[in-house]
C-alpha cells in the first residue's frame, strides 16, 4: 500500500513535466505597444487545452504545466476550453495509429483514478472541474449554457479576477460506442466534442489513423445527436473525409479546436483551404495550435504566420487561439506568455481591432451564439 501512495503521489508529476515542457519560462517581455494592446483587451479565450488529463491541482500556481487557474487570471484569460483525452495509443505517432493499444490506462492507473471504461474516464475529468471551480472562492467557473456565458461576461466587467473554462472530449471514443453516452457526457458538462483522436474509432477515420475513412452509420447517428444537444462539433485530428462528411451533414457552424494550416505547415493533420473556407463558411472557429508540428515552428511567429495565412483566406472573423497547452507538446511559452502571439500579431501589420477578435472577440461570439 505505501508503494501505491508513493506512485500516485509522484509518478503522474514526473509524466505531467516530461511531457509538457515549455520552451522559455516567465516571464515573458514585450514590447510596450504589445503590453498596452494585450492589457486593452476585451476578451481573451483559447480552445484546446488537456490539463485535467494531468491530476494537476488548477487552484495552485504551478512551477510546471502549461495553464492553472492562477496563471490564467494573470493572464486574463477570458474562457478555456478544457479537452478530455481518455485514451491515446502507443509510441503515438502523426502517421499511423490504431486504438490496439493505449497509454493513458497506465497514466489513470499511476494517478489512482478509475480506468474501467473511456465515459468512465471522461466523468472522472468533467468533475474534477468542476471540483476546482468549487474550491476556487468564486474564482473560476465551469461554463455550460449562453446563459451561464452572459451571466459571467457581465460579472467580469466589473472583476477582472474571475475567469473560466468550458468542457469538451477529444475523441468520441470517450463514448464507449455508446450513443446515449452523448447525453450522459452533456449532462456531465461537455459542450464540445472532437469525432476522433489519433486512431480510427466507431464513429471513422483519424488523420492519424489508418482506413482514412469518412462517418459511419454510428458516426452520423452520433454528429446528429450533438446536433440536437447544440454541442460543438470539433474536426481537430479528423481524416480529411471525415471533415468533408460532417460539415456536409450539420447545419451548424464546425470548430477545429487546435490545428495549424496546410498554407504554412503541410502535413497530415492541417487544414486545407478549401477546409479552412468551409469552416469559415459554416460560420465555425480555425483555432490555431502553438506546438511545432503544428505550425513548424518553435516560437509564436510560427503561430502568428499561421493565423495570417487563415485571415487572408477567410478574413478575421473566423480565426482564434487553440494551443494545445498540457497536450503532451511542447509550446514556446506557458499561459501568461500569450501577449507574445500580439506582438507577432503587430509585427505583421494587424489593427487592434483584429487583434482583439482573434485573441478572443470571435470565441466570446461564437459561444454566445452556439452554446446551448
Ligand atoms: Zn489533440
Amino acid at each position: 500500500m505505501a508503494i501505491y501512495y508513493m506512485v500516485t503521489l509522484i509518478v503522474p508529476k514526473i509524466v505531467d513535466k516530461d511531457h509538457n515542457k515549455i520552451r522559455e519560462k516567465a516571464p515573458y517581455t514585450v514590447s510596450d505597444k504589445a503590453n498596452t494592446i494585450y492589457n486593452s483587451l476585451d476578451f481573451i479565450a483559447d480552445m484546446h487545452c488537456d490539463a485535467l488529463l494531468w491530476k494537476r491541482n488548477l487552484l495552485k500556481d504551478n512551477d510546471y504545466g502549461q495553464v492553472d487557474i492562477p496563471k490564467m487570471l494573470r493572464a486574463n484569460v477570458g474562457i478555456q476550453a478544457f479537452t478530455i483525452v481518455t485514451k491515446s495509443p502507443k509510441g503515438q505517432n502523426f502517421d499511423k495509429n490504431t486504438g490496439g493499444s493505449d497509454n493513458i490506462t497506465s497514466l489513470y492507473l499511476a494517478q489512482g483514478r478509475p480506468t474501467n471504461n473511456l465515459t468512465k474516464r471522461a466523468i472522472y475529468q468533467c468533475e474534477a472541474l468542476f471540483d476546482f471551480a468549487k474550491k476556487s472562492d468564486g474564482k473560476f467557473r465551469v461554463i455550460t449554457s449562453s446563459l451561464d456565458f452572459k451571466a459571467y461576461l457581465s460579472d467580469k466587467e466589473n472583476n477582472k479576477n474571475i475567469t473560466a473554462g468550458f468542457l469538451g472530449v477529444e475523441g468520441a471514443h470517450a463514448l464507449d460506442g455508446k450513443l446515449k453516452n452523448v447525453q450522459l457526457l452533456f449532462d456531465n458538462g461537455v459542450r464540445m466534442m472532437a469525432a476522433t483522436h489519433f486512431f480510427d474509432n466507431k464513429l471513422g477515420g483519424s488523420a492519424h489513423g489508418v482506413n482514412g475513412e469518412g462517418l459511419t452509420d454510428f458516426g452520423r447517428q452520433v454528429i446528429t445527436k450533438m446536433d440536437e444537444l447544440n454541442m460543438i462539433i470539433d474536426i481537430a485530428h479528423c481524416s480529411p473525409k471525415m471533415v468533408d462528411d460532417i460539415i456536409k451533414l450539420t447545419k451548424r457552424p464546425i470548430v477545429s479546436s487546435h490545428t495549424g494550416v496546410k498554407g504554412t505547415c503541410d502535413n497530415v493533420r492541417n487544414l486545407s483551404d478549401n477546409q479552412i473556407k468551409a469552416i469559415a463558411n459554416s460560420g465555425g472557429l480555425i483555432s490555431i495550435a502553438m506546438f511545432e508540428q503544428a505550425v513548424c515552428g518553435i516560437d509564436a511567429a510560427a503561430t502568428a504566420n499561421a493565423i495570417k495565412y487563415t485571415v487572408d483566406l477567410v478574413g478575421v472573423d473566423y480565426v482564434a487561439l487553440g494551443s494545445d497547452f498540457d497536450g503532451s507538446v511542447t509550446v514556446p511559452f506557458d499561459v501568461t506568455g500569450l501577449p507574445l502571439i500580439v506582438e507577432e500579431l503587430i509585427n505583421l501589420d494587424f489593427t487592434e481591432e483584429e487583434i482583439q477578435k482573434i485573441m478572443g472577440a470571435n470565441v466570446k461570439e461564437f459561444l454566445l451564439l452556439n452554446l446551448p
